[in-house]
């Protein structure tokens, strides 16, 4: 900088000098800094010049302010190489990542649009990058299923989707869509092939084990009724024969529900689906219930919309309401009070089961519809239960997108509700009423 000052001056004093020697003072001032100002002008010229063809023209090496911009520049130049460098590497390290994962991974653009992916993409959906870049994925993978789930909501795109790999039939994808950023989706498609088949397996093997046994069952019961009634059975064996016939009939019940399960979870097809009277549905279950109760004595009340019917399947509807409803009667004390409600409001159709009977701690709430959890073991099996009761009502509930849901004080009463969508609603006009009766 001071080397500018200096030159300046000098400039000044020069031109000064001469205007006083050749008596043209301001002349000469004028012409001196005129000068100074072109040749300030020339050094900035190049400067651009140098900026613009770096590899050809080496930096102007005038000392003073035109130097040190120009080593100003250098140092930042240098500075964002390597930070270029540093981003790039991270970029390639982050690729290789991905590019290692056993999942494919896509990201998505605001329009579904193909912004990068990896390896194992092409493999399980068929996107190749980065021949793919810029293609809607819906154009790529023809797939309904995958489409909606695309076009999901964020508490939908939680659940994951299972599908068959649109390249390879054999391979069955677990696809999760993650947003962030502002519009951006992160895409990844897991092989749960393995994971699918054992289920299957599992399926299988209890929906087998449960019809192989069912035969045999009723063969052995029907003989143990058959003792049970001929005169000529010894005093001496009926007890016995009593026992074997009431375990008989919990193995029986037992089956019953493990074949129910297992026709719920693996068999994807809809069961018929008719218009179906649920205020007589559920005046059959109470009389049922009150039967069931006898002894105990429960006070039993119900409160049904009169014209709230339900298009569903006659058998999962029953199965849904009565193990509600029979679960109430079990674990509510003698003289007990059990109020059933069946309602429409905003979200839906509503029925609900209240008892003060013995209520749930609220650690066993979330574990209530696991198959074979049973708070009391022991009490469940004395009442008769098989611990499968509401597994089967949240696989059934499942099959009309309805819910369970579940409040409990402990030893004040629990309230059990399932909340079905509008969907199945149906409202019983005098046509619907006569058209069931006739
Ligand atoms: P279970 O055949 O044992 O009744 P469920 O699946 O129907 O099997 O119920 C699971 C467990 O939930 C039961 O063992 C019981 O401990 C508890 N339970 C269900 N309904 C009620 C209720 N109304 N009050 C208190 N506990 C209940």
């Amino acid at each position: 900088m001071k080397y500018d000052v200096w030159r300046f001056l000098g400039v000044l004093f020069l031109s000064g000098l001469i205007g006083t020697v050749t008596d043209h003072f301001s002349l000469c001032i004028i012409i001196g800094l005129s000068f100074f100002l072109w040749w300030q002008y020339r050094e900035f010229s190049k400067i651009l010049l140098w900026l613009k063809k770096r590899k050809e023209v080496s930096s102007p090496s005038q000392s003073g302010i035109v130097d040190e911009t120009c080593r100003e520049i250098d140092y930042l130049r240098d500075r964002n190489k390597s930070r270029k460098l540093k981003l790039s590497g991270y970029l390639r390290r982050f690729q290789e990542g991905t590019a290692a994962l056993p999942d494919a991974v896509i990201i998505l653009g605001a329009h579904s649009e193909i912004e990068w992916a990896n390896a194992k993409a092409q493999e399980y959906i068929g996107v190749l990058w980065p021949k793919d870049a810029g293609l809607r994925l819906s154009n790529l993978a023809r797939y309904p299923k995958l489409i909606n789930y695309l076009n999901a909501s964020e508490s939908e795109l939680d659940k994951g989707l299972q599908i068959i790999s649109p390249v390879d039939n054999k391979l069955v994808l677990e696809i999760r869509i993650s947003p962030y950023g502002d519009t951006q989706k992160l895409l990844v498609a897991r092989d749960i092939t393995a994971i699918s088949r054992t289920n299957q397996m599992r399926k299988d093997f209890i929906a087998n084990a449960s019809h192989e046994l069912r035969t045999p069952l009723t063969v052995i019961s029907g003989y143990l009724e058959g003792f049970v009634d001929d005169d000529q059975c010894p005093q001496e064996w009926l007890g016995y024969i009593q026992q074997m016939r009431s375990q008989s009939t919990r193995m029986q019940r037992l089956i019953e529900d493990l074949m129910q399960l297992s026709g719920l979870e693996t068999d994807p097809t809809k069961k018929e689906h008719n218009v179906l009277a649920i205020p007589d549905m559920l005046s059959a279950i109470t009389n049922e219930a009150r039967s069931l109760s006898g002894f105990m004595e429960h006070y039993i009340t119900l409160q049904a919309d009169k014209s709230l019917f339900l298009k569903a399947n006659q058998q999962e509807i029953y199965s849904i309401f009565s193990n509600l409803v029979f679960n109430a009667v079990q674990y509510t004390p003698e003289h007990g009070r059990i109020e059933l409600d069946w309602y429409e409001d905003e979200s839906g159709a509503h029925f609900s089961v209240r008892d003060n009977g013995l209520g749930i701690a609220p650690e066993h709430i979330p574990r209530l519809t696991e198959r074979f959890y049973r708070i009391n073991a022991g009490r469940s099996r004395e009442k008769g239960g098989t611990g499968l009761g509401l597994a089967i009502v949240k696989h059934a509930l499942a099959r009309y997108d309805g819910s369970l849901f579940v409040d409990s004080d402990l030893n004040k009463g629990s309230l059990f509700r399932c909340d079905l969508p509008k969907a199945h609603v149906i409202r019983a006009d005098n046509s619907v009423k006569k058209s069931l009766s006739a």
